[in-house]
């Protein structure tokens, strides 16, 4: 299968932030084989199956968000407004609640939704993640996933109290493992498995130190949560007498291989800590405005620390956390031009790349890499005129821009529309899902927040 986009705005995010207008990008099977002039292209390559012509359109690499939940749209409407008390109130007793089929349909809205935001890689990391796995593999789109384990107690956890307990670790750690074993590099490559324990207070150091050997073994990279609040620092010291940074550090959780997700509360230690480690950031700008916090990306960056961008959970329109990103550094800093739109482009691309160790073959348009992109369509209202296409991208694009998205080399929307899911069926599935589990939520904790 080859397919030829011709006449149209190439952003290729290369080294170089190349823009190629009129450009052309030549696609065989799962790889980019030539990027350039438009003619020069077309002459080169007559005969493509599939011609997409581009007047008017814009092709930009598709986003990589390295920080998801795609499940936990089950919170939709729901918690935005509960703050930080939507952790223990709401997101650990919902773990009690939820079915095995119910976040499936909910987090298959998700998938769906990310993929028509452009989002052509998510990492995502959930309770039960593989139940997604012959869903991404049907839809199309490229996941890197994995079991969100903790062996703390949860009950007794609501209480104030942290115990770990073994025999929930073995099943955590053996559900992990079973998952990378049977999905790991399948899809063509597109379905990644990932050791993800999910954070220093519900994870004990012997989950954190077998996430580890399982990862080593099986050649897989890490996730977790870290430096997401005071109680967090509160917690460790208590518990392990050091601080969230250095427990991760100590047990394993802080390499080149590993994305910490969040990292807003952090010292200079911390910073330290992580530039040593070379671990990379998977920066949630928009959920963590949400939670009245902002992480400081550009200490991060001038540390040589690597920075991505991630959704974190609920929103669907990817524009919005790339958009955030600019808002919150400038904020952050006082200073107007923190963070630029092709700063905020390449966060949202070669970030994430190189967040994962793809920065060979994802996250821009150049010939050999793998053919991950996004079309977006400039005669929408909101993107004309066109006098910069990267800012009108990063301050006036929205999910519904997104014409055609290609995973791999094949299209997987199109028409602004998936290609392998029906989207009524979709929205109706988790719709249903989620007033069946709230309904049962509510019923067995008398209200939408759990008492803790
Ligand atoms: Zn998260």
């Amino acid at each position: 299968m080859s397919i030829l986009i011709k006449d149209a705005t190439v952003l290729t995010v290369d080294g170089d932030f190349r823009i190629l207008d009129p450009g052309a990008v030549y696609i065989e099977n799962d790889r980019i084989v030539a990027v350039g002039p438009s003619d020069e292209i077309v002459n080169a390559h007559p005969d493509a199956d599939r011609v997409i012509d581009g007047h008017g359109k814009v092709v930009a690499p598709g986003f990589i968000s390295t920080h998801n939940h795609v499940g936990y749209t089950v919170f939709r409407g729901r918690s935005e407004d509960a703050g930080l008390a939507c952790v223990p109130g709401m997101y650990m007793p919902m773990i009690t609640i939820l079915s095995r089929d119910e976040r499936l349909a909910i987090g298959s809205l998700t998938y769906g939704e990310l993929l028509k935001s452009g989002v052509t890689t998510t990492l995502q990391m959930e309770e039960d993640a593989d139940v997604y796995a012959p869903f991404v593999e049907q839809l199309g789109c490229r996941s890197y996933m994995g079991i969100m384990t903790q062996d703390a107690d949860l009950d007794a956890m609501t209480r104030g109290e942290f115990t770990f307990d073994a025999e929930l670790r073995d099943a955590q750690m053996a559900q992990a493992i079973r998952f990378a074993d049977d999905w790991h590099g399948k899809a063509d490559g597109r379905i990644q498995v990932m050791m993800t324990p999910n954070m220093s207070i519900c994870s004990s150091p012997e989950l954190l130190q077998a996430s580890r050997r399982a990862a080593d073994e099986r050649g897989l990279r890490l996730s977790t949560h870290l430096g997401w609040g005071p109680a967090e620092v509160e917690i460790v010291q208590r518990l392990h007498g050091v601080s969230p940074f250095e427990y991760m550090r100590d047990n394993g959780l802080l390499a080149a291989d590993t994305v910490a997700a969040h990292c807003y509360v952090v010292s200079d230690d911390d910073t330290a800590i992580l530039a040593q480690s070379g671990a990379c950031v998977a920066h949630c700008p928009l959920m963590n405005a949400v939670r009245g916090h902002i992480a400081p990306i550009q200490k991060y960056q001038e540390a040589g620390i690597t920075v991505s961008l991630g959704i974190d959970n609920m929103f669907a329109d990817h524009f919005e956390v790339v958009r955030a990103a600019v808002m919150m550094a400038r904020i952050k800093t006082q200073d107007t031009q923190a963070i630029l739109a092709e700063d905020a482009l390449r966060l949202a691309t070669m970030g994430g790349a190189r967040a994962l160790g793809r920065e060979g073959d994802l996250g821009s348009i150049e010939p050999g890499k793998i053919a991950d992109l996004m079309v977006m369509n400039y005669r929408a209202f909101g993107l004309r005129p066109t006098l910069d296409p990267v800012q009108n991208l990063v301050y006036h694009g929205h999910s519904k821009d997104v014409e055609t998205v290609v995973v791999n080399g094949e299209v997987v929307v199109d028409g602004g529309e998936l290609v392998h899911a029906d989207e009524v069926t979709l929205a109706d599935g988790a719709e249903n899902a989620a007033q069946e589990a709230w309904g049962r939520f509510v019923h067995k904790y008398g209200g939408i927040i759990a008492p803790y």
